[in-house]
């Protein structure tokens, strides 16, 4: 019996998102959030968990944590939220719902891969677009592009990941008034940008905004949200698991909802830190460091699979994102101080 007469030419095709083995590095690779919870809290939360009951299956409407949400997020009055497995699992249920036959979508390239794996997943016409050579957005082309192939869905990540830059406004806004489908904004990186279309959501039917707990500091749990019309969420329900959020998800997620200043905390931390990494990378010879609002940069260094050979020998592991639309590029992560400063060392090392 052979797989490859049966599974889909185009999944034949894909590869399979690369997560590399980190077990003793420096870990600026996943855009984590590098601080751990304070002990005591840590200790508290070990109480909660202890009392889940693992038994039952997970309430898949959890009022709580969704009031909490809706009310820690300032999701606007009259909009509804669909939570996830993660973000990524929100992709998978939106692109699930949209793929009509010979269904579009269409996105600012280069972007999330996630995107463009689950137009293939689905069956949905894959149209990337070019982002000018800077990484920044070209919202006219866009809008003429989108004219020609009238996606059912458009994602745009809010600030942009691999390149951390954040598309003005007006910009999105055009995207938003001119698209006949649904616009998907990936606000995974908010708590970094400081820039969100949360609170304009109710103005926009065709507008919908996902959100992450990952980037925050809670990516090991699995959450992501979307807050949209109830038209939307109403669809969407039928297309997710029934139980995509776990019991342990769902009180961690609670649990620290009621302490988000903790987790805020650390991001301002973050926000602080990635000044000071960007201002240091940016005196480095041979480097172009790209502005970002997230919590990492795209850099260019001279040769990238040299130089992420060598950083990953010094024991940093980064993101080697090579390619011909990332021609030479790396992405850091921002982490602690100590680590930032490792990352420098180790790029003045390998860059000379
Ligand atoms: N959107 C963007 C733009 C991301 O960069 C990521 C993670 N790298 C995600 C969504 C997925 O996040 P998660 O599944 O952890 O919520």
């Amino acid at each position: 019996m052979n797989p490859e007469k049966l599974v889909r030419p185009e999944i034949l095709a894909l590869e399979a998102y690369h997560v590399a083995a980190a077990d003793g590095m420096v870990k600026l690779d996943a855009m984590e959030n590098p601080y751990a919870l304070p002990p005591a809290l840590r200790e508290e939360l070990a109480g909660v968990l202890s009392r889940v009951d693992l038994n039952r299956y997970p309430d898949p409407q959890p009022k709580k944590l969704r009031e909490a949400l809706a009310g820690r997020m300032r999701v606007p009055q009259g909009m509804e939220l669909l939570l996830g497995n993660g973000s990524d699992d929100l992709i998978q249920v939106v692109t699930l719902a949209l793929a009509r036959d010979g269904a579009a979508m269409m996105y600012p390239a280069p972007t999330f891969v996630m995107y463009s794996m689950n137009a293939t997943f689905s069956g949905m016409k894959a149209v990337p677009v070019p982002l000018r050579e800077d990484y920044s957005f070209d919202a006219d082309a866009f809008v003429a592009r989108m004219r020609a192939e009238r996606p059912a869905l458009v994602f745009i990540a809010y600030p942009n990941n691999p390149t951390g830059v954040l598309y003005p406004e007006e910009d999105v806004l055009k995207v938003i008034a001119a698209c006949e489908g649904l616009v998907v904004l990936d606000e995974a990186y908010h708590v970094f940008a400081g820039k969100s279309f949360m609170p304009r959501l109710p103005e926009f039917p065709n507008l919908v905004v996902m959100r992450t707990v990952s980037k925050l500091g809670l990516a090991g749990i699995r959450l992501g949200y979307l807050a949209g019309g109830p038209q939307w969420i109403e669809q969407f329900n039928k297309v997710r698991q029934v139980y995509n959020v776990n019991v342990l998800t769902q009180a961690a997620a609670l649990f620290m909802l009621e302490r988000l200043e903790v987790l805020e905390d650390q991001a301002a931390t973050i926000r602080a830190e990635r000044q000071t990494l960007g201002a240091a990378l940016s005196i480095l010879k041979g480097i172009t460091v790209f502005p970002s609002e997230a919590n990492f940069f795209l850099i260019r260094v001279p040769d990238a699979d040299h130089t992420f050979e060598a950083l990953r020998r010094q024991g940093v592991l980064v993101r080697n994102l090579n390619s011909p639309a990332l021609r030479n590029c790396l992405r850091v992560t921002v982490g602690r101080p100590e680590e930032n400063r490792i990352l420098l060392n180790a790029l003045r090392e390998a860059l000379q």
